[in-house]
C-alpha cells in the first residue's frame, strides 16, 4: 500500500512542483484514501484521485489599481475551480500577501470534500490575490475589490461559481465584489455569499464558522461521554472564526484562556468572555497594537510577545488563524499539559507531523475539512434562501446549522471508527467526502 501511496504522490508532486502547501493536502488525503479504493471494485483503476487533483480550470488573472497617493499598483488575482461535479463552484476568496497558486490549490481541493460533507449541492473552489490589505484605507480597499470583481465576474455567477470570504474578505470587501458584479452584469443575484443582511445576505452567516466548530467538538467529546461545560480552551486567531467560537464555548459553559496573532498571545486566566468577545473584533479593526489595548483594559491578562499559544495548559486546542500554525513540537507540548481534543477551525492548520503524533496518542482530532465546514454549509443556507426569495430566522439557519455539523461527525464516525472504537476523523471525512464526488464524476462519465 505505502508503494502505492508514493507512486501516486511522486505523479502528483512531479505534475505541481514547487506547490508544498497543494502536495500537503493532497498527501494527507491519499493516504487514507487511497487503501479504501483499493478495497472498492467500483473505484479501483478509473484514476479518480489524478482526476480529482487536477483542477478543472485554473485562472489567474492581472489586478491593477492606484492607491491613494496615485500610485498604480498590480497585483495578481486567482480562481481555481477545482471540482463540479456535485453542485457549482463553491469557495471563499483569500486576500493575503502569503496568497500563491500552491496555497489556493490546497484550499480548493480541501474544499471539494469540505463541501461534499456538508450534504448540499456544491462543487468545491478557491480564489484570491497577494494584495495585503493590512494598513489600506476603505478607498484603496474599495477600489482594489472593483479592479478585482472586473475580471473575475466573467468566470462566475449562481449558477457557476459563487464565490465568499476567508482570510482578508469579510462583509465590507463582500459588499464592494458585489456592487462591481451587479454594476457590469446589470443583475441582482445571490452570486456571492457572506453579504449583508441587507441586501441577501443570511442570518448567522459571520458566526457559522466557529459555531460550527464548537458543535463538531462536543459531538467528539460527547464520544467519550464528556461535554463542553467546564473545559478550558486554547485557542490561537483573532478573526472572524476565533470570534464565533469564543461566543460559542461560552454560550455552552466553556473557559476560553487565550487569544494569539502573530507577534505572541495574550492569557487571560479570568477567562476571555462577555463584552471581551465584542472587544476582539474591535482589537481586529485597529489594525496595530492589538495585544496592548487588550492588556490595557483588563490588567489581569497577560501578553506573552513572541510566544506561541500551544504551550498554553487547557484541555483542548482549536487552531483558528491558518495553514501549518502547528507542528509537532506544538502537539508534543499540548499533549504532555493533557489535552484531550484539537479541532482544527482554520483550514490546515496542523502540519503532516503533528496530525500523526496526535493520532498515535489517540488523541480525539477533527481536521479543519469537517470542523471548520460550518462556515460553507451556511453560505449553502445563503444561497438556498436567496433563490426561493426568503430570509430564514436566525434559529432555524442555527438548527440547520447545528444538524448538519451532527451529520458531518456522523459520517466520519462511519468511515473512521477503528476496531477499539477510536474515531479516526481524518480518515473519516476523507473517505465520506470522497464518496459522494466519486460517486457523482463516475455517474457523469469520463468528461
Ligand atoms: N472560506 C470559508 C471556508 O474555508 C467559507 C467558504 C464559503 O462560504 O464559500 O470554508
Amino acid at each position: 500500500m505505502e508503494e502505492k501511496i508514493n507512486n501516486f504522490m511522486a505523479q502528483v508532486e512531479a505534475k505541481n512542483p514547487n506547490e508544498p502547501e497543494f502536495i500537503q493536502a493532497v498527501r494527507e488525503f491519499a493516504e487514507t484514501v487511497i487503501p479504501f479504493i483499493a478495497s472498492k471494485r467500483k473505484y479501483d483503476g478509473k484514476h479518480i484521485l489524478l482526476r480529482i487533483t487536477e483542477p478543472e480550470r485554473t485562472i489567474t488573472f492581472r489586478v491593477v489599481w492606484v492607491d491613494d497617493t496615485g500610485e498604480i499598483k498590480v497585483n495578481r488575482g486567482f480562481r481555481i475551480q477545482m471540482n463540479s461535479a456535485i453542485g457549482p463552484y463553491k469557495g471563499g476568496i483569500r486576500f493575503h500577501n502569503s496568497v500563491n497558486l500552491s496555497v489556493l490549490k490546497f484550499l480548493a481541493f480541501e474544499q471539494v470534500f469540505k463541501n461534499s460533507l456538508t450534504t448540499l449541492p456544491m462543487g468545491g473552489g478557491k480564489g484570491g490575490s497577494d494584495f495585503d490589505p493590512q494598513g489600506k484605507s476603505d478607498g484603496e480597499i474599495m477600489r482594489f475589490c472593483q479592479s478585482f470583481m472586473t475580471e473575475l465576474c466573467r468566470h462566475i455567477g449562481p449558477e457557476i461559481d459563487v464565490p465568499a470570504g476567508d482570510i482578508g474578505v469579510g462583509a465590507r470587501e463582500i459588499g464592494y465584489l458585489f456592487g462591481q458584479y451587479k454594476r457590469i452584469r446589470n443583475e441582482f443575484t445571490g452570486v456571492l455569499t457572506g453579504k449583508g443582511l441587507a441586501y441577501g445576505g443570511s442570518l448567522i452567516r459571520p458566526e457559522a464558522t466557529g459555531y460550527g466548530v464548537v458543535y463538531f467538538t462536543e459531538q467528539m467529546l460527547h464520544t467519550i461521554g464528556q461535554e463542553i461545560k467546564g473545559k478550558t480552551f486554547v485557542i490561537s486567531g483573532f478573526g472572524n472564526v476565533a470570534w464565533g467560537v469564543a461566543l460559542k464555548i461560552n454560550e455552552l459553559g466553556g473557559k476560553l484562556l487565550t487569544i494569539s496573532g502573530p507577534d505572541g498571545y495574550i492569557y487571560d486566566a479570568d477567562g476571555i468572555s462577555g463584552e471581551k468577545i465584542d472587544y476582539m473584533l474591535e482589537m481586529r479593526d485597529s489594525g496595530t497594537n492589538r495585544a496592548e489595548m487588550y492588556v490595557e483594559k483588563y490588567p489581569n491578562a497577560v501578553f506573552h510577545k513572541g510566544k506561541r499559544v500551544w504551550e498554553v495548559k487547557a484541555d483542548i486546542a482549536i487552531p483558528c488563524a491558518t495553514q501549518n500554525e502547528l507542528n509537532e513540537e506544538d502537539a508534543i507540548k499540548l499533549v504532555e499539559n493533557g489535552v484531550i481534543c484539537v479541532t482544527e477551525a482554520a483550514n490546515m492548520p496542523c502540519t503532516l507531523d503533528a496530525i500523526k503524533y496526535l493520532l498515535g496518542k489517540k488523541i480525539l482530532f477533527a481536521p479543519g475539512k469537517a470542523a471548520n465546514a460550518g462556515g460553507v454549509a451556511a453560505s449553502g443556507l445563503e444561497m438556498t434562501q436567496n433563490s426561493i426569495r426568503l430570509n430564514w430566522s436566525s434559529e432555524e439557519v442555527d438548527n440547520r446549522l447545528k444538524e448538519i455539523m451532527v451529520g458531518i461527525h456522523n459520517q466520519c464516525k462511519k468511515y473512521g471508527t477503528d476496531e477499539t472504537g477510536y474515531v479516526d476523523y481524518v480518515t473519516g471525512a476523507n473517505i465520506a467526502g470522497f464518496v459522494k464526488v466519486a460517486d457523482a464524476m463516475l455517474a457523469q462519465g469520463i468528461v
